[in-house]
């Protein structure tokens, strides 16, 4: 049996899925993780919090995460509360429910590219239409063309990623006002890499009090070391969070989730310690391939975006070949590589310079 064989939805032929290469090297910096693992004590009490609720797995999970949504909402902080916030199953998944409640077929989702290749993919999935948006030559986005382009098309659904990925640039909350302002459905701000942004630039979550069209989601996967435990998260209007109700499957979000994740919030001093590790090693990455002569994007993540190769497959797979993978993503001729620990950046540094 052939794929093109089977019934499948005419609007999904021909696509391809998602797919960062899961490639067994000795150097990944290629999906934006976190390289530092959890401590021995964190280890500890998230089995010994596996252990607590392995006796009442018999029964379904808390449906909506109650305990787990406040301590998100403490964590947070600009006066949120329980039913201002949700989780789900990674950001992916937050977003998933976004497009189920507010896209759909006859719907159109806008962003502005290039960007996370994850929006495009999560709207035709819930048979939205996309309308791709462009950021300027250094991958900011102008706030009069982004409204012009948002009156022109009238979309249901903005997204704008910020820190933005692959390009790594953050979004002043006055252009995000503006655009929510011109907007006539939802804006989605996606700051999967907020924590890691340079000092002083502020959350779209300043925006929520006078916005109640606009989301802010975030993930434990990037800043908070935990990609594996598959926690996303949001916060907006309650009203917001009753549409999610409407479309979000019964028990989403398994018991040893929320467990896991509640364990990750009551550690997160341990755990955004490595935030500022990564920060001063992300700076000094920057510093040093423009010291190498290379074109490097500003950035307010955990990645950098650099360039420019003609030939950049090249450049990835003379990488691959010294052992490091980094991802061929963005416009053409652009790199971007994940902040690792200092060894790692170091073992990048030589194979760089071994392939250029
Ligand atoms: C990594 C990433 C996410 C995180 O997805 P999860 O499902 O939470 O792991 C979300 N948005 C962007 C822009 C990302 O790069």
């Amino acid at each position: 049996m052939k794929l093109e064989d089977l019934p499948i939805r005419d609007d999904l032929r021909g696509r391809t899925p998602y797919g960062a290469p899961q490639i067994d090297v000795p150097v990944r910096l290629n999906t934006n993780e976190n390289p530092y693992g959890p401590s021995a004590s964190l280890v500890t009490d998230l089995a010994e919090a596996v252990r607590h609720s392995a006796a009442g797995l018999n029964r379904y999970p808390d449906r909506d995460a109650v305990a787990l949504r406040q301590d998100l909402a403490a964590y947070l902080g600009h006066d949120l509360t329980t039913e201002k916030v949700w989780a789900a199953n990674g950001s992916n998944e937050v977003l998933q429910q976004i497009l189920q409640a507010f896209g759909g077929h006859g719907r159109t989702a806008m962003g502005f590219e290039p960007s996370y290749s994850m929006h495009p993919i999560i709207t035709s999935g819930s048979s939205t239409e996309w309308i791709s948006g462009a950021r300027e030559e250094d991958f900011g986005i102008d706030p009069d063309k982004a409204v012009a382009a948002i009156e022109e098309h009238r979309p249901d659904i903005v997204f704008l990623t910020s820190p933005n990925n692959p390009t790594g640039t953050a979004l002043d909350p006055s252009v995000i006002a503006r655009i929510v302002q011109a907007a006539p459905g939802m804006v989605v701000v996606d700051e999967a890499y907020f924590e890691f942004a340079r000092t002083g630039t502020p959350s779209a979550l300043v925006l929520l009090p006078d916005n109640p069209r606009l989301i802010v989601t975030r993930t434990m996967s990037k800043a908070f070391a935990m990609a594996g435990t598959r926690l996303g998260y949001l916060a907006a209007d309650p009203a917001v969070i009753e549409a999610l109700l409407l479309v979000r499957l019964p028990y989403h979000l398994s018991t040893l989730t929320q467990a896991a994740a509640r364990v990750a919030l009551a550690h997160q001093t341990e755990l955004l310690g490595t935030v500022d590790l990564l920060r001063a090693e992300r700076d000094a990455t920057v510093e040093w391939l423009r010291g190498e002569g290379l074109t490097v994007a500003d950035s307010d993540a955990n990645f950098v975006l650099f360039g420019r190769f003609p030939d950049r497959h090249a450049v990835w797979q003379g990488m691959l070949e010294r052992g490091v993978l980094i991802r061929e993503v963005g416009p053409p001729e652009w790199l971007r590589v994940s902040i690792g620990t200092a060894k790692e950046m170091a073992a990048f540094r030589a194979a760089l310079e071994g392939t250029l």
